[in-house]
């Protein structure tokens, strides 16, 4: 059976085009391999793969027994539940280094960049493969989407300079045309349920011993969501309550004001405010320029949660 190379949890664009476009090298590397992912597309996922007429991978929930590379992260949470029983081939990643280990030698190739596909066009090129061009214009697309246009503090220079060259490549004049178009499916709420929003792009960690979850929705405007704040509090009320969670967050990220509102539900919403510096009155929490999950709320989550 061919290796698995696999997106995590709810998978975002980055997870789906990374898997894709590590695939497509893998084979010109002469490896064994087919992209697969945890889930089915968000909408913005498949505004890129209808734009880019790439194929959707099959949904894979178990790994037993199978050769498995990771994309885009490394933890064992992210994982399926089985990945214990997996044989780990490699990782391609730019988030926190996670708990999977392997048996047998791995390629594992980490870098603090804005995107998983950021390090897959610099590994093209040091291995000497040309991106096909569709590849290249939806790789460009996860670099936008996990770069947030370029604003997230998680974006670096390596990322903008890859993306104008993924744009070259694709033939895309205007990025930030495409950005628009990108985060505007992106932000398709309207008609979905609570749940679906809450889990779109969401995370489950582990929080010196706490199981805490945080979801995220990037928006272009708040205004999308303003009817449905109550609706989406109640659903992650329940959220909390499942799986032995301490504490669920959801991040309502306007992207043009560069900030976020928080949801909270936990067993002690002290803790989530704290890590912000605020003090919790039962109403979510406005967190002026916060943007990055990755590099700005699990790292003071992690930090309170520590106490
Ligand atoms: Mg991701
Ligand atoms: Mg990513
Ligand atoms: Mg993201």
């Amino acid at each position: 059976m061919s290796a698995l190379v696999l997106g995590h949890k709810n998978p975002d664009s980055d997870s789906f085009v990374a898997a894709l476009a590590c695939t497509h090298l893998y084979r010109l590397r002469g490896l064994d391999v087919e992209a697969a992912a945890q889930g089915a597309p968000a909408p913005e996922t498949q505004f890129i793969l209808d734009r880019f007429q790439l194929e959707t991978p099959p949904v894979v929930t178990s790994v037993a027994g199978r050769d498995v590379y990771l994309v885009d992260f490394s933890d064992l949470a992210q994982a399926p539940a089985d990945m214990k029983e997996a044989n780990l081939l490699g990782i391609v990643d730019h988030h926190k280094l996670g708990d999977v280990t392997s048996t047998r030698p791995v390629e594992v190739i980490i870098w603090t960049v804005g995107c998983s596909c950021t390090i897959i066009k610099r590994m093209y090129d040091y291995m000497g493969f040309e991106i096909p061009q569709n590849l290249a214009g939806a790789m460009l697309c996860a670099i936008l989407s996990d770069t947030v246009l370029f604003k997230s503090p998680t974006c670096t220079p390596m990322d903008i300079d890859v993306a104008k060259e993924l744009a070259k490549i694709a033939g895309i004049e205007d990025i930030q045309a495409l950005g628009m178009e990108l985060f505007t499916a992106k932000s398709a709420v309207k008609g979905y349920a609570p749940r679906d929003l809450i889990f779109r792009d969401y995370k489950d960690f582990n929080m010196n011993g706490s199981k805490v979850g945080v979801g995220q929705l990037e928006l272009v405007s708040l205004d999308l969501i303003e009817d449905m704040k109550e609706d989406l509090q109640a659903e992650l009320n329940k959220v909390k309550s499942e799986e032995g969670r301490h504490t669920a967050l959801l991040l309502l990220t306007d992207i043009m004001k560069e900030g976020s509102l928080m949801l909270v539900a936990s067993d002690d919403a002290s803790i989530p405010a704290r890590a912000f510096g605020k003090t919790y009155e039962g109403a979510p929490l406005w967190l002026d320029g916060v943007m990055s999950r990755k590099k700005q709320v699990v790292p003071a989550l992690e930090e309170a949660f520590r106490g």
